[in-house]
């Protein structure tokens, strides 16, 4: 038997969306204080530097690699 995967409809997909948004604002607030962060222009909540958008208000902060051996 092949498993079928069910199709989403908009509510689903708007739903899955706000969960995906909510499990990131978890993470930064609640994640682990040794991934390095910045913080979001826009709305001050912690952005982590690999993150091109902030999970919180969607704000593009832009990639920020950290340099080695520099602060
Ligand atoms: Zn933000």
């Amino acid at each position: 038997m092949v498993a079928v995967r069910p199709v989403r409809n908009r509510l689903q997909e708007l739903a899955a969306l706000i969960v995906k948004r909510e499990s990131g604002i978890d993470r930064v607030i609640r994640g682990p204080l040794d991934v390095d962060m910045r913080t979001c222009p826009e709305c001050n909540y912690p952005v982590e530097r690999f993150r091109k958008t902030c999970w919180v208000c969607g704000f593009e902060v832009g990639r920020q690699l950290v340099e080695s051996g520099k602060t």
